[in-house]
């Protein structure tokens, strides 16, 4: 290619956008899985940041180390109420919302309100603030796909009322918000539609399939396989994902068109159950369960947007990120353990 190619062009503006600092980042869901990397990421370059959450499924544990920070501030807030703090805020990362469907579905109301209030809330700061906004949809506003690998461009296939609705239609809507704030009001949105992504940091408790194996096959539990475990995920570690979100969160502000955010290797459960079997020593064996309803058949990105317009692709294989991640949930379960055992004696 001619280094004079669209493609090639806008990949390296993107790449050159200036960060001047500081700026100050407002990550909602900061304290999350996903949200505490971004918060430990901005730390990094000298940005301040306000990390807002309700503290639901997101931990302390995962931002107590960055208290003592000058640049951080925590705010316990819930999303689905609006929130407008006084000074600049220059992003806005929309990251709160329970993702793991055991954990969004306790309260689907909630869930839904959260993605569609939050994004209400969230872009009214961002217009008011002058703001750039990024909000984290997801691979499940494909929902149970009939084409694969997913383009961006698919509409997708997404039951209206079933147990994965909250999220999936709340996600769906929160898009639809994005486009319209940004096309009414010309607020600057990135939508990125992130694919599963597991690594340190995981609620060992979350109840999603790469925290539930590890940790059973760590135990010597069943491996909770639901039906056959011939559908398929395709995985992301979280490095490269926490890569991608701020490569699209810093493109030229003319990208507002949503990004798929994933690593293309597709598994089915059933290998992914046999690879941490493999790679974690265990003994544990396979038990079958009815495959939950909605549950999508397939799922694998095209990223062929994320590789042209950001210069991004998945750097870490499934077994480079199993092998970061099992040591991580091994020390949380040692945890988990010690507790125990002195609240026994
Ligand atoms: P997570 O559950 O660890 O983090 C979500 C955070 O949002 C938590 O800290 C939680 O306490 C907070 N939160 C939830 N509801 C809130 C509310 N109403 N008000 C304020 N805070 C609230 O999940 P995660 O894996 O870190 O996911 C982060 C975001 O990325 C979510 O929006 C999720 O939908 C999206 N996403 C994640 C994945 C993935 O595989 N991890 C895939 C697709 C999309
Ligand atoms: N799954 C499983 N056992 C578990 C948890 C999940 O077989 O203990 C399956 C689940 O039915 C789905 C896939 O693993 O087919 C991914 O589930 P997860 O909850 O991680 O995310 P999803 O992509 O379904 O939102």
């Amino acid at each position: 290619m001619s280094s004079g190619s669209p493609a090639i062009s806008r990949a390296s503006q993107a790449l050159s956008i200036a960060r001047p600092n500081p700026k100050t980042v407002l990550i909602a869901g900061g304290a999350g899985f996903l949200g505490s990397s971004l918060c430990e990421h901005y730390l990094e370059n000298s940005d301040r940041v306000i990390c807002l959450d309700n503290l639901s499924t997101g931990r302390f544990t995962n931002i107590h180390h960055l208290l003592p920070h000058k640049n951080f501030k925590l705010v316990t807030h819930d999303v689905t109420q609006p929130y407008s703090p006084p000074g600049p805020i220059d992003l806005i990362y929309n990251m709160a919302c329970p993702a793991s469907p055991p954990k969004y579905q306790i309260d689907p109301i909630h869930t839904f309100k959260t993605n569609v209030f939050g994004a209400c809330h969230l872009l009214d700061l961002a217009r008011k603030k002058g703001a750039r906004i990024l909000q984290a949809s997801t691979s499940e506003v494909y929902g149970d796909p009939l084409v694969s690998p997913q383009r961006e461009d698919y509409h997708g296939n997404v039951n209206i009322q079933g147990p994965r609705s909250c999220y999936d239609e709340g996600k769906r809507a929160a898009e639809t918000l994005f486009h319209d704030y940004h096309a009414q009001f010309g607020v600057e949105v990135k939508i990125a539609r992130i694919f599963n992504t597991y690594g340190p940091r995981m609620d060992p408790g979350d109840g999603r399939v790469v925290s539930n194996f590890i940790v059973q096959a760590l135990r010597g539990d069943e491996i909770t396989v639901n039906g056959d475990g011939s559908q398929t995920r395709s995985f992301c570690y979280l490095d490269d994902l926490i890569d991608g979100l701020v490569k699209l969160m810093h493109s030229p502000a003319d990208l507002v068109q949503p990004v798929n955010i994933g690593n293309p290797g597709e598994f089915t459960v059933l290998e992914l159950a046999k690879i941490v079997l493999d790679m974690t020593g265990s003994s544990s064996t396979l038990s079958f369960r009815d495959l939950p309803q909605d549950d999508p058949r397939q799922r694998r990105p095209d990223i062929s947007t994320a590789k042209t317009l950001l210069g991004w692709s998945p750097q870490c294989d499934l077994a480079g990120g199993l092998s970061r991640t099992i040591p991580y949930f091994a020390a949380e379960l040692s945890k988990i353990n010690a507790v125990t055992a002195s609240a026994g004696q």
